[in-house]
């Protein structure tokens, strides 16, 4: 048995630690946000409160103005703490140009066995709610599907809307509820949060991570990269910090100044290290519409029109002050404050309908993230970026046909978008640039390393990926641990 390093603790890294430690070895889970198993989350949208659950990319944003905005999740289970809970399963055509052994098929399994750890399910009544009955309208006056209701993690919802940035009522299904409570049962995992892992050498067989402590720091722990170290020692490591700071650690790894007597990792493939992130077509379009929304009733996000390369999914519930972050205004209003502005938000809960466009990026904009260490902080530097073809025009014949008012969104006003799903930066493939196998996600010549999260996906799942992340960490964690034996693979 051996002593596994686990990097990072959202989805890929949770589930790493359960299957881990179930199959007898020992975990050292290593997370540089913080442990909300014993804390009590308020619900408020204070930055004081907000960014020490988020982490926002790239760090000098202000001065850079780039094309692209990053934010994801951060905390002991990651994403899974901050998300709207949405595991939809990606459609057949997202897997097109993927490596051998990774199509639909070949993942429905373990899409079925994520849903069954995680209690998948709709949202009692969820068509109900007011907004999702405008949703509905909205769609049929624009001549689209009908919506479905969203497969959510959530158990025992208050229907208060507020799932984003935490539950404070523990109803979210989170990974530190599921898999990584199973972990802790077999007495087999270690949990140190508030340590940002600075780089992986080696030393002797073995590999050491090197880790910033971030205890005495309040919030923004992705932007510490100096102060206290620690190390910790393993015979295996897996990477999971996510699509932006897992090319971001390797990277540091390779060009870190080691201590006598370590050695740095093997050299692997880096021409696509950090490159070709995606950001899943991320876009928000909001409007004013005559009707009754109630918006802060329900789930975040709980139904979705189905329009195979993207989805248009109801959204509301993120509190006003994530709004006014985002910049999305009333058409007319060009500052964010001031008496007007504050006019037109009066009544904004009540009225404001909110549909979230996921999907592929608008064509020739792929790759349009790639990442850089900078003093030891993730940066992001965005070229072209385009929602789905087609899908503005979708979402806006919806809020037109309800007889509603169109809101600006930042894209519009300076052509900056923000994901909150962005992949890659580490893409597994059989091909010589690919920086993970594509069979167990093996980091290219470094036996014993793996990298485990949505920075492997070789493109966007064309979803809310989560899902596809879990799913994918189950089928490789199976063939790492010889529950699917190599030779048969990709059977
Ligand atoms: C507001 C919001 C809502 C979302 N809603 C949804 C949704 O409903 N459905 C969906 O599918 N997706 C959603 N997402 C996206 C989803 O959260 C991510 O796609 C997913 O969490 C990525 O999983 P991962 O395992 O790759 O990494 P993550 O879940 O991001 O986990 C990485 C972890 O590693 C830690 N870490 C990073 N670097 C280091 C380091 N150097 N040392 C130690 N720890 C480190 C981070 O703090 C983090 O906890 C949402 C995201 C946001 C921000």
């Amino acid at each position: 048995m051996s002593h596994v390093i686990i990097i990072g603790s959202g989805f890929g890294g949770s589930i790493a630690a359960k299957r881990f430690t179930e199959a007898g070895h020992t975990v050292e889970l290593l997370e540089m946000g913080e442990d909300w198993r014993q804390q009590a989350a308020p619900q408020v949208a204070d930055p004081a409160f907000l960014f020490r659950l988020l982490r926002d990319y790239p760090h000098d944003y202000l001065r850079t103005k780039p094309k692209l905005l990053v934010a994801q999740g951060m905390g002991l289970g990651g994403g899974s703490l901050v998300y709207s809970a949405i595991h939809l399963r990606a459609p057949i055509a997202a897997f097109e140009g993927w490596p051998e052994g990774w199509t639909r098929a070949h993942l429905d399994p373990y899409y079925a066995r994520v849903e069954a750890r995680l209690g998948i399910a709709t949202l009692p009544g969820a068509t109900e709610f007011p907004r999702a009955r405008v949703f509905a309208q909205g769609a049929a006056a624009a001549g689209l599907p009908p919506p479905v209701p969203n497969p959510l993690a959530l158990s025992g919802c208050t229907a208060c809307g507020w799932c984003v940035p935490i539950c404070g009522f523990g109803k979210k299904t989170t990974m530190a509820h599921t898999y990584l409570a199973d972990a802790v049962r077999t007495g087999r995992l270690t949990v140190r949060t508030r340590r940002k892992a600075a780089y992986i050498a080696r030393h002797g067989d073995r590999y050491r991570v090197t880790c910033w402590k971030t205890d005495a720091v309040a919030r923004d722990y992705h932007r510490v990269n100096d102060g206290p170290m620690v190390h910790v020692e393993g015979d295996r490591v897996v990477v999971a910090c996510g699509a932006i700071e897992s090319p971001v650690l390797l990277e540091r790894s390779l060009a870190a100044d080691l201590p006598r007597g370590w050695l740095p990792l093997r050299s692997f493939p880096t021409a696509q290290l950090g490159r070709g992130i995606d950001g899943t077509g991320d876009f928000l379009q909001g409007g004013f519409v005559p009707q009754i929304v109630d918006g802060y009733k329900g789930a975040v996000m709980m139904t979705h029109v189905d329009l195979g390369d993207y989805v248009l999914e109801d959204v509301h519930g993120i509190p006003v002050g994530a709004t006014v972050m985002l910049e999305t205004r009333p058409r007319g209003i060009t500052k964010p404050w001031g008496q007007a502005y504050k006019e037109r938000f009066r009544d904004y809960g009540r009225h404001m309908l909110g549909i979230a466009i996921i999907g592929r990026q608008g064509a020739g904009t792929g790759g349009n993230i790639s990442v850089r260490d900078q003093a030891g902080i993730a940066v992001t530097s965005g070229a072209a970026y385009a929602p789905p073809a087609g899908s503005i025009a979708a979402a806006r014949a919806m809020i037109s046909g309800l007889g509603g008012e169109l809101a600006d969104s930042p894209w519009e006003l300076s052509r900056t978008a923000f994901t909150v799903h962005p992949v890659g930066g580490c893409r597994m493939g059989d091909d010589d640039t690919a920086v993970v196998s594509a069979t167990d996600l093996g980091l290219r010549d470094n036996p014993g390393v793996h990298v485990i999260d949505g920075s492997v996906l070789p493109a966007s799942a064309l979803r809310n990926p989560s899902h596809t992340i879990s799913a994918i960490a189950e089928r490789a964690l199976d063939v790492i641990l010889g529950v699917h034996p190599r030779e048969r693979w990709p059977a």
